[in-house]
């Protein structure tokens, strides 16, 4: 899809919506007196707005993800782009959005909270995506698919083959969630945004770089396309306050925690499928596990009693009998096995 097709997706009021913009916005020039927007002049480090364009924190972005300042939106978690990127493009009751079942809870909620309709398509037994399920499931309103690669909770990738032939064929925008790529052996989709215009790439700040406090969700896409979140999103969704310490915090190397976190996956995961309660631990690509046990409520239980507490999928459908843990310390996953291999 060309860019020009891509934007004749989105709702006709966006499309049509003059934005909110500042007296700073408006004015390119040097400044030193500012009166122009009611705040306090007393100096406290806080007392004016921030840059709502967040020029300073893209650019250092644009320079560890290899991506341009322009393709990047910041958006106060991943949570407020995929909530915009419903806004953006899909009418309330008329548009729908495709998904994959089991996936993130939040992509249905958004979509529940703009009125939109969601058709979610069942991954195989093995987690695997059925590219010509998700067309089967789109009609003329279906403007987006949300694929969240890798999965949540299934913990596997998504092939980039499949992604790229439903980039291809679907005629609406892809939405590749990879909050989990850093942990995961497939390379990332970013390297794709040049060859497809009707993809849409998020990654977070909350997993792999530790600052799930701080509030920073990122996506990627055209710039015609990041226009459009700008237009839309608050126009100070990030504060100062965040955007100091998020590059502060980005300086430090996260490269040696990652590579612990996925030693301690893999020896977590075979001293787990060595457990007679475990029933199988399923390949992941993430910082988690999903792990089927005997009885998943009981054993829920067993490690709320020792102050443990990990994920109950088990009534998730596709998830029977599973609960999702996340990779702690190493000492936090000794604790774990522990109480495990006394349950068992
Ligand atoms: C954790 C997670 C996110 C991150 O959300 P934030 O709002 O950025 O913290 C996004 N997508 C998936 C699939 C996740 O599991």
């Amino acid at each position: 899809m060309d860019i020009n097709s891509v934007i004749s997706l989105v709702r006709s009021n966006i499309r049509r919506l003059t934005p909110y913009s500042t007296a700073r916005d408006e004015y390119k020039g040097k400044l030193g007196v500012f009166l122009d927007a009611n705040e306090n002049p007393f100096s406290n480090g806080y007392n004016r707005y921030p840059d709502p364009r967040q020029l300073s924190l893209k650019s250092l972005l644009a320079e560890i993800k290899g991506i341009a300042s322009d393709k990047i939106f910041i958006g106060n978690g991943s949570d407020e782009a995929i909530d915009l990127c419903i806004r953006i493009f899909c009418e309330p009751r008329i548009d729908n959005i495709v998904t994959i079942r089991p996936t993130y809870g939040m992509y249905s909620v958004s979509a529940a909270i703009n009125d939109v309709e969601v058709r979610e398509v069942p991954l195989g037994r093995d987690f695997s995506l059925s590219a010509d399920a998700m067309m089967a499931a789109c009609d003329n309103n279906t403007k987006l698919m949300f694929i969240c690669s890798p999965n949540n909770p299934t913990g596997n990738s998504m092939p980039v083959e499949q992604l790229r032939w439903l980039l291809e064929y679907f005629n609406g925008v892809v939405v590749v969630d990879e909050a989990y790529v850093d942990f995961s052996s497939q390379p990332s989709m970013l390297t794709l945004l040049d060859e497809y215009s009707n993809l849409i790439v998020l990654h977070t700040m909350s997993k792999a770089y530790g600052l799930a406090a701080l509030r920073l969700g990122l996506a990627f896409a055209h710039p015609s396309i990041i226009e459009l979140f700008s237009n839309v999103k608050y126009p100070y969704n990030i504060n100062l306050a965040g955007m100091e310490r998020a590059a502060e915090l980005l300086e430090r190397n996260v490269a040696d925690e990652i590579a612990l976190i996925k030693e301690e996956r893999s020896r977590v995961k075979q001293q787990l499928s060595q457990m007679e309660c475990v029933e199988k631990v399923y390949p992941s690509d993430a910082n988690f596990l999903l792990v089927k046990v005997a009885d998943a409520k009981a054993m829920y239980d067993a490690l709320i009693q020792e102050q443990i507490i990990v994920r109950d999928r088990s009534h998730v459908p596709g998830c029977e009998g599973c609960l999702r843990i996340t990779i702690g310390t190493p000492q936090e996953n000794d604790r774990l096995l522990e109480i495990m291999k006394q349950k068992q």
